[in-house]
């Protein structure tokens, strides 16, 4: 199921699905535990870093400035990317590929959080994860789906776990990055900074496994369902 962005089909009505936020930095567990729920809840997962990340391989790909904030406004608007549903994910395809490990490269890595901050990104980004939802229900993770995304979710988590733990996490994920720079960025940035909604629930997890803090998410958003009755 491919979707040109701004296509009119409808999918089930918007009005009826529901989207579980989940925000934090990186290695907060964020992806690990968004797609358990995913699954137990018959959800889509969406990772939003992997949009971010899917337009910065294009720039660099495509040799263009992301310095030029011109440039990147004119690149979003034109790129070659449209939304699937697949295996239970919704996720940018550019130019009918769907990304997967070119997007997790070192240079990826340190030039994404250059290009997250850039208001006109930031718009395309959130229309474009807005319009996840006429696939279904979502559970969607990044710095600012509870804050701007989808405000207006009652199902929103804050995932955090110490710098110590997040560090050893990525290691054991094979990634040498030292993402306190970009942590920092994310942090620090004016437009949609990382930071929990009011009603979020916070969870740091330092001390737990994702299989605790996912039946834990788990138990809070069936126990909600039912209290709203949705
Ligand atoms: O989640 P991940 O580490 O893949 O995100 C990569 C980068 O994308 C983040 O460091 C951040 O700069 C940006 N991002 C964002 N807003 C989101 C998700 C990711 O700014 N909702």
């Amino acid at each position: 199921m491919t979707e040109r962005i701004g296509s009119k089909r409808t999918g089930m009505p918007m009005k009826d699905n529901l989207v579980i936020a989940i925000d934090g930095p990186s290695a907060s567990g964020k992806g690990t535990c968004g797609r358990y729920l995913a699954s137990k809840l018959g959800f889509f997962h969406v990772d939003t870093g992997a949009m971010y990340r899917a337009l910065t391989w294009y720039c660099l790909e495509r040799g263009i400035d992301i310095c030029d904030h011109a440039r990147l406004l004119e690149t979003v608007r034109s790129w070659p990317a449209e939304l699937r549903a697949e295996d239970g994910e919704v996720s940018l395809v550019v130019s009918g590929v769907r990304l997967k490990g070119e997007i997790r490269s070192d240079a990826v890595a340190g030039s994404v959080a250059r290009v997250s901050p850039v208001a006109a990104v930031r718009v395309w980004m959130v229309r474009t994860q807005r319009e996840c939802l006429r696939f279904g229900s979502l559970v969607m993770d990044g710095r600012d789906v509870g804050t701007h995304v989808f405000p207006e979710t009652p199902f929103k988590f804050f995932l955090t776990a110490s710098d110590a733990v997040r560090a050893v996490r990525r290691r054991a994920e094979g990634s040498s990055e030292d993402t306190a720079k970009r942590d920092q960025l994310d942090l620090s940035r004016t437009v949609a900074p990382l930071e929990p909604a009011r009603d979020a629930v916070r969870v740091d997890n330092s001390h737990d496994s994702a299989q605790a803090t996912s039946e834990f998410m788990l138990a809070h958003v069936l126990s909600k369902r039912r209290s709203l009755g949705v």
